[in-house]
């Protein structure tokens, strides 16, 4: 017999620790036996006395509570151990509407990009959103050989032997016919009933439960042992594909009674429809039979019908063009607004938060609500103390919907929006007025820039994101502990904790801190070195620079392919008169704003120094020249007059698909000039400097070969 444990109330805090490694310790065993041999080696009651001692001792030392602590986990899945699966075709998100309007401006914009005449007919497919977790699966000669997860749309995680065991996956390809290769994709979720059946035998073993479907969907995929998720009553339903030897179909629909004829379930809602009224008909009958379905969804998904125009479309950063999410309407609750708090972001910009009374909204408990500006609390006269209404719409920021004026409180007074950054300096905060429209600016900013420690915060919370350096274990919320506590205080920072913590710089040493272990910060130093090169992309979108986004970022990776290249010009960007700057200026998608925030930037002292500090420390990949195989990858060209065959904007997406830069002015570095009728001024220039000019059709031959 073991010698009976001391009462936790006796406990010094030595021995708490030393019981916590060793609880942990023995409830990841017992978790082991049971997720993923599904051999359970004691009682559950034994199992249980284990959990609730963890929690005991936890809970009259709280600062001891471990990161691998039993009491944050369900099952036993870590991510590290499935191997990585690249994406042929990446997997995408979808774009969101939020009303009718929304899914009319997405109709006109598809027609717009296509130069659809007014007559003629764009068919689009609508279906449920399921709520689940997408999954690619790849059969070759019909013998599915690897089924991955979305990952980050790019990468993915290897589950292959998981998803064999849905009885939804066929192994092998039904009937005949099928693509040599063939990549299809879906949705992994969880039905009610067996939701509940599930959390119900998790209560029973003294398991934690899923929070809902999609994590109970998540969590038993990425099982570790494949038996495990057998015994998950895992759905998939099929609606897309990647990678594919040859089409499905010319249409969405026959594409996807394809992947029905292959054996798999697709969903039986969905349609195909003609109209704007007809897309919102459909909407409403989903909606109307949502609480029926026996499973969750969260909108209706359109897309473009027709497969070339899809095709023609493309993506722009990481949705497609040809397709939409109209999310069904966002969940209501009142409750009572504490106080307003203004959250100063990365650019300065003065956000005003509303701290609520906790309130459930949509089976997630809401506190703090956007409150989006100044302008907006006048417009609805929103004060502290009152009720109001909150809604939350998916992954959508709640935002408040009204004040209740027949609850305000006699007291409670119009709000006056601060005059300076709440930050210790208290620095002015100004409304910029556009130069163009001579209008005020929504937003009221900080002017403090790199002194305000806000802003500062923020930018090394971007620069650990998802489209930044994201590194993996130190997330915005992180970085945030590690910048209160002068760990960290600008990016370089970053590249040096090791060495610092190792030397004993860092008070208390990071393993020592709540949150993290030895393992925890070894796994965090391999995370940091393994960023330590980095695609120039991802480092230009890191530095923060204002009105420069992802979709910026990538496009001027593509266009000057080296930090170096791009380097150069940008220390030119704000000299009106250099060329370097009318490069910048002439990227399509760049301009004269971005341009002269690329040039404050780099003209800082402050990012300078910032900058030659985090220089030191990583080093840039070149960009990669997209689709070298492409005639005109690398190339510049400018369109001019009227295109016939296509739109100006879709002629310009065209080319940035296949690498080439698209200018919207004509130079000695011009290498084509595509003219249609009606081109003027930019025709003559190129004749003079002797740049090649094509015509419409020329340059489709082109693009072709
Ligand atoms: P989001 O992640 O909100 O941008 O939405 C994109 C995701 O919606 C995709 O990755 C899929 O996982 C999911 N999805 C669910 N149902 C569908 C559907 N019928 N068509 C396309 N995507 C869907």
């Amino acid at each position: 017999m073991k010698p009976a444990h001391k009462d936790v109330s006796d406990l010094t805090e030595d021995e708490a620790r030393a019981e916590l490694a060793r609880l942990a310790k023995e409830i990841a065993k017992h978790d082991r036996a049971y997720y993923q041999k599904d051999e359970p080696v004691i009682s559950d009651a034994a199992y249980d006395a284990l959990r609730h001692r963890n929690a005991a001792i936890e809970s009259r030392f709280p600062d001891l509570k471990r990161d691998d602590s039993p009491s944050e986990r369900v099952g036993a899945a870590p991510a590290e151990e499935f191997t990585e699966v690249e994406h042929l075709v990446p997997m995408y998100s979808l774009g969101n509407a939020f009303d009718a309007g929304d899914v009319e401006d997405f109709i006109k914009r598809v027609r717009r990009f296509l130069g659809l005449d007014e007559d003629e007919t764009l068919a689009l497919t609508a279906e449920p959103k399921i709520d689940g977790l997408s999954a690619n699966l790849r059969y070759e000669n019909g013998e599915l050989v690897v089924g991955a997860t979305r990952g980050d749309g790019r990468t993915g995680e290897n589950v292959t032997e998981n998803l064999r065991t849905l009885a939804d996956i066929p192994k092998t390809l039904k009937g005949s016919g099928w693509p040599k290769r063939v990549e299809v994709r879906g949705e992994v979720y969880m039905s009610h009933d067996d939701f509940a059946a599930l959390n119900e035998r998790q209560r029973k073993q003294g398991k934690a439960e899923y929070k809902n479907p999609r994590n109970a969907a998540a969590g038993s995929l990425r099982q570790l042992d494949p038996a495990v998720t057998a015994r998950r009553p895992l759905k998939f339903f099929a609606y897309a594909w990647g990678d594919v030897s040859e089409p499905l179909g010319e249409t969405q629909l026959e594409a996807v009674e394809r992947l029905d004829a292959f054996g798999f379930t697709t969903n039986p809602l969905m349609e195909r429809v003609e109209s704007l009224e007809a897309a919102l008909k459909v909407y409403e009958e989903i909606e109307a039979q949502r609480s029926r379905l026996g499973y969750d969804i969260d909108g209706v998904v359109y897309k473009v019908d027709r497969l070339a125009w899809q095709d023609r479309l493309g993506y722009v950063s990481r949705s497609p063009r040809w397709a939409i999410a109209y999310k069904f309407s966002p969940e209501k609750a009142t409750t009572r607004l504490e106080r307003i708090e203004i959250q100063v972001g990365r650019t300065g910009a003065m956000t005003p938060v509303a701290k609520l009374e906790p309130v459930t909204v949509g089976g997630v408990v809401v506190s703090n609500a956007t409150l989006h500006n100044e302008d907006e609390i006048a417009r609805k006269d929103v004060r502290e103390g009152d009720f109001v209404v909150v809604q939350r719409a998916g992954d959508v920021i709640p935002q408040i919907v009204e004040a209740v004026k027949k609850r305000r409180p006699n007291d409670a007074k119009p709000y006056e929006f601060p005059t300076v950054c709440p930050c210790p300096l208290k620095t002015p905060a100004v409304r910029e007025v556009n130069e163009r429209t001579g209008e005020k600016g929504a937003v009221r900013r900080c002017t403090g820039e790199f002194a305000c420690p806000y802003q500062r915060r923020e930018h090394l919370k971007h620069f650990v994101s998802r489209s930044a350096f994201d590194i993996e274990g130190l997330g915005g919320k992180q970085v945030e502990e590690f910048y209160d506590d002068g760990v960290i205080a600008e990016p370089a920072d970053i590249f040096t904790l090791k060495a610092r913590d190792e030397a004993g710089e860092i008070e208390p040493p990071l393993r020592e801190r709540e949150g993290w272990g030895e393992k925890s910060v070894s796994n965090l130093f391999d995370a940091i070195a393994a960023r330590r090169e980095i695609d120039l992309w991802r480092f230009l979108n890191a530095l923060g620079i204002r009105h420069v986004g992802e979709t910026t970022a990538r496009l001027l990776a593509t266009v000057y392919g080296s930090w170096d290249a791009f380097f150069e010009t940008a220390k030119k960007a704000d000299d009106a008169d250099s060329s370097k700057r009318q490069t910048l200026i002439d990227i399509d998608g760049v301009g004269q704003v971005a341009a002269d925030s690329i040039g404050r930037f780099f003209d800082e002292a402050h990012n300078a120094e910032a900058l030659d500090r985090l220089l030191e420390q990583v080093s840039i990949r070149d960009a990669e020249a997209p689709a070298a195989e492409s005639p005109v990858s690398g190339k510049t060209v400018v369109f001019t007059g009227s295109l016939e065959k296509f739109t100006r904007e879709e002629a310009k997406a065209r080319a940035q698909s296949l690498g080439a830069k698209v200018s919207s002015s004509v130079s000695g570095k011009t290498d084509y000039v595509v003219a249609g009728p009606g081109a003027g001024s930019k025709l003559k220039k190129a004749e003079e400097l002797g740049v090649e000019v094509l015509s419409e059709q020329e340059w489709l031959d082109l693009i072709a070969g």
